[in-house]
């Protein structure tokens, strides 16, 4: 039962990229406030436990706050849920039978087996590399990287979607302190958009890589989020990019390659792709992985990088 405001959400003063506190601010509205409740309404799948925190509780006095860094234009929500609010968020307020319904019916994402294969072409020297998944979900991906071959691990804070992925070969965990240094290939496909402290988990994950891994990371890409604010305030399009209690940070190819650098990484180049993979790949791979890697696809912005 949420009672207390001060403890369900977090107030981030400063850029969570670059740590400057100077910041304008785009947009801001209480979740209180008349029509906003239509906007929440774009996530088909709260449950009524969040309906009834909402209309009974302090969950309804959050501030959706839009924050554009001055330094490095990072832009971001201000307010977010703590630790506490997420937990609540990912267990209680997200309708879980919904979402896993909605995860099974989505089509098998060619992108991500290409990724993989190209990955273990990579590794090929290793009988087993090591593949973590961050933020796993329902198990779509690292299913594939168990049949190609990876000794696959999967970290997700959503109890039931462990319970999922218990069967199919692949080890939860849920510390990273334990795994220092260990993993050949980290995973991070649409979560870093949902925490509070993306740069805090990126030099973290950072550690857990082995010195020749490679880490991909790709959120939605946030380029016309500006732009979409100022025309279609509160509209569907926004709320894709900068949702209530969900997407909370709106991250473009420059604002990614930023956290990269900052957590001690180095984004990869073309010179990179073709030194890595000393001309493995076929010319089909590589323009693939160009496309996928150093520009944006489509509604999707990716890079990979290794350690410095
Ligand atoms: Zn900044």
């Amino acid at each position: 039962m949420v009672t207390d405001k001060t403890t369900l959400v977090v107030n981030r003063d400063n850029c969570p990229l670059c740590k400057s506190k100077g910041r304008k601010i785009l947009f801001s509205a209480k979740h209180n406030s008349p029509g906003f409740i239509d906007f929440i309404k774009f996530e088909a799948y709260y449950s009524d436990a969040f309906y009834k925190a909402f209309h009974n509780s302090a969950a309804n006095e959050l501030l959706y706050e839009i924050a554009e860094c001055d330094d490095c234009h990072f832009i971001y929500l201000t307010e977010v849920l703590s630790d506490m609010g997420m937990g609540l968020l990912y267990n209680e307020w997200l309708d879980k039978e919904m979402l896993r319904v909605h995860y099974s019916k989505l089509p098998h994402i060619i992108y991500h087996e290409h990724m993989v294969s190209v990955l273990r072409k990579h590794f090929n020297k290793k009988q087993q590399p090591t593949l973590m998944d961050f933020g796993a979900g329902y198990g779509r991906f690292v299913e594939m990287s168990v049949q190609k071959g990876f000794k696959t691990f999967a970290f997700d804070i959503g109890a039931d979607k462990n319970d999922f992925m218990d069967n199919m070969g692949v080890t939860i965990i849920n510390n990273l302190s334990k795994h220092k240094n260990y993993f050949n290939v980290i995973w991070v496909n649409q979560v870093l958009e949902h925490v509070s402290d993306p740069l805090g988990i990126v030099k973290e994950l950072t550690e857990s890589l082995t010195d020749d891994g490679l880490i991909f990371i790709a959120m939605p890409d946030c380029t016309h989020v500006k732009k979409i604010l100022e025309q279609k305030p509160l509209s569907q399009e926004l709320f894709r990019l900068l949702s209530p209690h969900q997407h909370i940070n709106a991250f473009t190819n420059n604002t990614l390659k930023l956290l990269g650098i900052n957590s001690g990484l180095i984004p990869l180049s073309m010179v990179d792709f073709f030194k890595l993979y000393n001309f493995k790949l076929s010319p089909a791979e590589l323009k693939f992985l160009v496309k996928k890697t150093i520009k944006n696809s489509g509604a999707s912005t990716g890079l990979l990088f290794k350690k410095k």
